[in-house]
């Protein structure tokens, strides 16, 4: 069935093979891809000569011998006209209807994709990449028919294009094919590629295997009459196959365990087929009976199916001539299944195939075919078969032309920072496929993304709320940590330098003396930091860290001390200045002490730099030589009766008893002496300075009446400058 090769296949022959297994199938539109195909293609031939056509029909074929529907052998024919030739997709729909068209879009598509190989990842995520972008999985089976023709044809090619064809084959091709269970593609294709690109080894191998092929068909019929004697023992009808090995594997095999070709023994595998699993069981025994098992390589694939729902029994046994030989044992279905894996699925008409054992895939399937018949959008349907295929992922191209994986919902930030943290921290938008878009948009596969990056931006809180992947998650998380971590030290700090302060502490002081680091190891802290965060965030309570730090008698020592200042700051605050500022009474005032004036003199205020306003006289010369726009109105504030001291400058006759007069006088006018100096000028006279309280002008004058009128005061005088 493989064996294709470069002939010319007639239509007709497509024609038949789908009539055979598909009898309801539309062959008018097989004919109408195939007549179309035709007339577009005309006149391009092929690097070897011959027709293109040859390349599309064969392709057709091939889908035809995977019992695919009519509309995927269409898209076979039709699969290079939109990249090749003139035709484009509106016409495709117009004539095909849009199923085809869109098949034919998603082969494109793939097509399109130039695959780089650099390193296994980039291989896993471009396959995982060219399924996601298959959508239908129709898309990818034409493209594995068409890649499939291509190796078959690849001779004519460029060394080069030779080389870079089939690693990409090896690398993302055959593995995809195996993914969907399709051995005898996976297999072909590995073959066709190892072939170019380890030519010497591939013909080793092959003539190895051509020198031993008579006595290893002698061995191979040996064992298979052995084992349906055995069988028909027992009344199991069979189908025995003995089957070489293809020689990729066979190399892979040397390769893995160093062993030359002579070496390798299970060259030829054996394949027991059964009409049902009951049997798979009862002639593994019998095998087992005839032939003593290698322990370690029995696999039971029919318990435990494999993730493309391959079935099969596995064991290898030392059989005649001490040879050890492979034998796979399974059911039909289990067969069918293994050759054509998830194409077997997809037959028409063959139902019976696929039975209740996997409900999910058949139900899968079924969606698949109602949701192509109901849904008039075929957008609608892909996203459904989409999510059966990579539910949870979207693929997408960096400017290099990698591919990265991401979950579904990821955002231009999920990209940045798979690249790199700072590329994360300063992201700002991204351009994807060449259009400004925002930080929340999601990307989807195919998406070719380039970030753009700013270094004024900063990560913040929000982009937890729409990043996906863990890893970004955790790098803008880090980063708020940090920052505000740094914030709550800082804040930390400085509460517990205030608190100490009231205890005529110094932080400083208290770290240089390891006090600090102490009590933060007495919280189970590692450092200072760590304690001042704790204390920033509210944990821990700066009046806390008091009491580890100060002894309990300085405590109380301290508390009494500062029991009263706190009451002398108290007084001192709640006194008033007795002006008021605008008509503000809590503005801090200073009286000038160039004037010093008294409640009752015209005053007016100087604003000074930082220490409030400074009353003085409204005749004061300091003042009038002010910077005037510095001067603003003030008044007394009659409410609040303050005290003032003033200066009063004395001449007096020098007798005695003359300082208890003058103090007795002034206590005796409600006035109190502040400070009082008297020094003797001659014999005669003496002259005083005294400085004394008073309530305002009038209380002032009245004291320096009273002043006057004692005797032998000669001359009573208010001094400015105190
Ligand atoms: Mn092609």
């Amino acid at each position: 069935m493989n064996q294709t090769g470069t002939s010319i296949v007639r239509f007709g022959e497509i024609q038949d093979m789908v009539k055979a297994y598909y009898p309801d199938a539309d062959l008018d539109l097989i004919r109408a891809a195939y007549v179309y195909s035709a007339q577009v293609h005309i006149g391009q031939t092929r690097r070897s000569g011959e027709p293109y056509l040859v390349h599309p029909v064969a392709v057709a074929m091939i889908l035809a011998q995977m019992r695919l529907d009519e509309a995927s052998v269409a898209t076979g024919l039709l699969h290079d006209t939109v990249e090749d030739t003139l035709a484009t997709p509106e016409e495709l729909e117009r004539f095909f209807g849009k199923e085809i068209a869109t098949l034919v879009d998603g082969v494109t598509k793939i097509s399109k994709i130039e695959f780089e190989s650099k390193e296994e990842r980039q291989a896993e995520n471009f396959r995982k990449m060219i399924l996601a972008m298959s959508r239908d999985i129709r898309v990818l089976l034409v493209k594995l028919a068409d890649r499939l023709h291509n190796m078959r044809t690849l001779g004519p090619m460029p060394p080069e294009a030779q080389t870079r064809i089939a690693r990409e084959t090896m690398e993302i091709y055959s593995p995809l094919a195996a993914r969907l269970g399709i051995y005898w593609i996976r297999t072909e294709l590995e073959d066709l590629a190892f072939r170019y690109l380890n030519p010497d080894r591939f013909n080793y191998i092959k003539t190895r295997l051509q020198e031993t092929l008579k006595q290893r068909e002698e061995y191979v019929n040996n064992v298979i009459r052995v084992v349906r004697e055995k069988l028909e023992q027992y009344n199991i009808k069979a189908v025995i196959k003995g089957r070489n090995k293809e020689i990729y594997s066979i190399h892979q095999k040397m390769f893995a365990q160093h062993l030359d070709f002579d070496q390798i023994h299970d060259i030829t595998a054996f394949r027991i087929i059964l009409n049902n699993v009951s049997e798979c069981y009862a002639v593994l025994g019998l095998i087992h009976s005839l032939w003593r098992p290698v322990p370690g390589r029995f696999k039971d694939y029919v318990a435990m199916p494999k993730s493309n729902r391959y079935q099969s029994l596995h064991t290898t046994v030392i059989g005649p001539d001490g040879l050890r030989i492979e034998i796979q044992i399974r059911t039909n279905e289990m067969d069918l299944i293994a050759e054509e894996g998830i194409a077997a699925h997809w037959s028409y008409k063959e139902g019976k195939i696929v039975e209740a054992e996997d409900a999910k895939v058949v139900n899968w399937l079924r969606q698949m075919m109602e949701w192509q018949q109901d849904l008039e959008d075929p957008r609608e349907f892909f996203e459904n078969v989409r999510v059966d295929l990579y539910p949870d992922e979207v693929y997408v191209f960096t400017p290099k032309g990698e591919v990265k994986e991401f979950p579904k919902g990821a955002t231009p930030l999920d990209f940045a920072y798979s690249i790199h943290t700072e590329v994360g921290h300063r992201c700002v938008g991204a351009r994807v496929n060449g259009k400004m878009v925002s930080l929340k948009y999601q990307l989807r596969t195919g998406d070719s993304v380039e970030i753009i990056t700013s270094v004024h931006q900063k990560p913040s809180k929000d982009w937890l709320k729409f990043v996906k992947t863990g890893r970004a998650r955790t790098k803008i998380r880090h980063y708020v940590l940090t920052e505000e971590r740094e914030r709550a030290i800082q804040m930390g700090m400085d509460s517990t330098d205030r608190e100490l302060r009231k205890w005529r502490l110094e932080l400083g002081r208290a770290e240089k003396e390891g006090e600090m680091l102490k009590i933060a190891h007495e919280y189970s802290f590692k450092s200072e930091a760590d304690l001042y965060a704790a204390i920033g965030y509210g944990r821990i309570s700066p009046k806390a860290i008091i009491t580890r730090l100060v002894p309990p008698s300085e405590r109380e020592k301290a508390k009494a001390a500062l029991a009263e200042e706190k009451h002398v700051k108290k007084e001192r605050t709640t006194t008033k200045s007795g002006v008021k500022v605008h008509g503000l009474t809590d503005v801090m005032v200073n009286f000038a002490k160039c004037c010093n004036p008294l409640p009752g003199d015209p005053i007016r205020g100087f604003i000074t730099r930082g220490r409030g306003v400074t009353v003085h006289k409204q005749d004061c010369i300091n003042l009038q030589t002010s910077d005037f726009k510095r001067i603003i109105d003030v008044t007394w504030d009659e409410d609040q009766p303050i005290r003032r001291t003033v200066k009063l400058g004395l001449q007096v006759e020098n007798k005695m008893g003359m300082l208890a007069t003058i103090s007795g006088v002034i206590a005796s006018a409600d006035s109190d002496i502040v400070q009082a100096n008297i020094k003797t000028v001659s014999d005669h006279y003496a002259e005083g300075t005294f400085m004394i309280s008073v309530r305002n002008l009038d209380h002032l004058n009245s004291v320096m009446n009273a002043l006057k009128s004692i005797k032998g005061v000669r001359k009573v005088d208010r001094l400015g400058v105190i």
